[in-house]
């Protein structure tokens, strides 16, 4: 029989890799709390429509991406592209849309069906959080100081760069729009086949292409600033300027457009060179009628999501855990005594294991691979007197201690940094 492989574009979290997963999430998880956000958890499938309608059936997301099945109710279900659409979703049905703000953080996988490549995955994993409520751009300035902090903590503050843009209100973008289709009309032929569709369907959606003949083109296409009402331009120098008070150091970049339908204002990407094209590390922007969308009344809101693997991929080296105390006992009453001694360093908080078989040389061996500083010897004799034996697995040496003092002695070394 072949050997059963994992799903393409799936990746197990094993050993070091999960370790970087879950310091990103803690990390984040820390910092947010500092921020006054709560951890919000939705399922991992949705209804279809909570997807297909709010990020736009232009989306690369939605017209290619998603995992949509029906179940055996019938029902067409989706699991989830990304966290706002389901936070959204659980606002209104939680009927949290009368006590605004909120502030939310979630972290969890996600599902698109894309082009597996390195920081590119089927079932990849997101951090994100959303800012429910506030119209104002302090709102939008705070959360992104929030990116900035987590990126910080995380030790890649010089490693990422902000990038920053507006989107401008619908009006601005209905202007912009019609200058965009009447500079690409003439060049729809040099267009992607995609961005020909775009053109179509959803014109500022070219500015979001990959495909280089696009990019050769946007190079001279119409910005959006020059399209700003007044209430946009206000909102973006606001932001800007609330931005300069935060401390958070940011360009502009006018190619910042995101690839959902529904965000307005403010839009932004935490950026590096490090992963190639896939530099995109954590992104995001303020929206509207998302909620609406839902159900509830239209609310504004401004949110983020941060890829995890690519995160990972990026943080340096972590802070090794504390070495393991290895049991080790011979004989039926030294193992009966090794279980008791198990309990009592466990209970103080020392990660500690007891092969169950194998003679001394094969235990002790065992206590080298694992890593172990100390191992806690435990013989017929011993259980007699009421002792264990220590041994320094560093240097060899060896002590005879009661079980009190065997704690004292280890809570000093793990204080030495042992
Ligand atoms: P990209 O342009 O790289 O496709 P995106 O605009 O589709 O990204 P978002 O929907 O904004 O990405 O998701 C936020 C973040 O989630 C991204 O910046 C990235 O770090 C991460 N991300 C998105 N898609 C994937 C994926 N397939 N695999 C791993 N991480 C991903
Ligand atoms: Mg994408």
């Amino acid at each position: 029989m072949s050997a059963i492989k994992p799903v393409r574009g799936t990746h197990d979290l094993i050993g070091e890799a999960q370790k970087r997963h879950a310091h990103v999430i803690d990390t984040a998880r820390r910092v947010t709390g500092l921020y006054g956000f709560d951890e919000w958890q939705t399922p991992i499938f949705e209804e279809t429509g909570v997807f297909a309608r709010s990020l736009g059936d232009t989306s690369d997301v939605v017209s290619k991406e998603m995992y949509t099945f029906t179940d055996r109710g019938g029902d067409s279900l989706t699991l989830r592209p990304e966290g706002t659409a389901s936070i959204c979703r659980a606002l209104v049905t939680n009927g949290l849309t009368q006590s605004l703000p909120q502030r939310a953080f979630y972290a969890g996988p996600m599902f698109r069906y894309e082009r597996p490549q390195k920081g590119r995955y089927r079932q990849f994993h997101q951090i994100g959080a959303e800012l429910i409520g506030p119209a104002e751009p302090l709102a939008d300035a705070e959360i992104i100081r929030m990116a900035y902090d987590i990126l910080t903590a995380l030790g890649l503050a010089d490693d990422v760069a902000l990038e920053l843009n507006t989107l401008g209100d619908p009006e601005s973008r209905a202007l912009w729009r019609d200058r965009l289709v009447a500079y690409f009309t003439p060049h729809k032929d040099r267009l992607s086949e995609d961005s020909k569709n775009r053109l179509e369907r959803n014109p500022l959606r070219i500015l979001d292409s990959k495909a280089p003949e696009d990019r050769e083109l946007l190079a001279d296409a119409p910005d959006l600033a020059s399209c700003l009402n007044e209430t946009s331009r206000t909102f973006w120098d606001d932001l800007r300027r609330y931005l300069d008070a935060f401390g958070v150091p940011f360009r502009e970049n006018p190619l910042i457009v995101r690839g959902l339908d529904y965000y307005s204002h403010t839009a932004f990407e935490f950026v590096t060179t490090s992963l190639g094209s896939q530099g995109t590390v954590l992104a995001g922007g303020r929206y509207e009628g998302l909620v609406a969308e839902m159900g509830g009344p239209s609310t504004p809101a401004v949110g983020w999501a941060a890829g995890i693997e690519r995160l990972s991929m990026l943080i340096g080296a972590l802070e090794t855990q504390a070495a393991p105390v290895a049991v080790i006992p011979a004989g039926d009453a030294g193992q009966n005594m090794a279980i008791t001694i198990l309990s009592l360093l466990r209970n103080a908080g020392f990660r500690s294991e007891m092969a169950y078989r194998g003679n001394m040389k094969k235990r002790m061996e065992r206590a080298n691979r694992i890593g172990a500083s100390w191992a806690v010897i435990i013989g017929e004799e011993e259980v007699e007197r009421g002792i264990v034996r220590l041994k320094n697995l560093a240097d060899g040496s060896q002590k005879e201690v009661t079980p009190e003092i065997l704690l004292t002695i280890l809570g000093d070394g793990e204080a030495a940094g042992a």
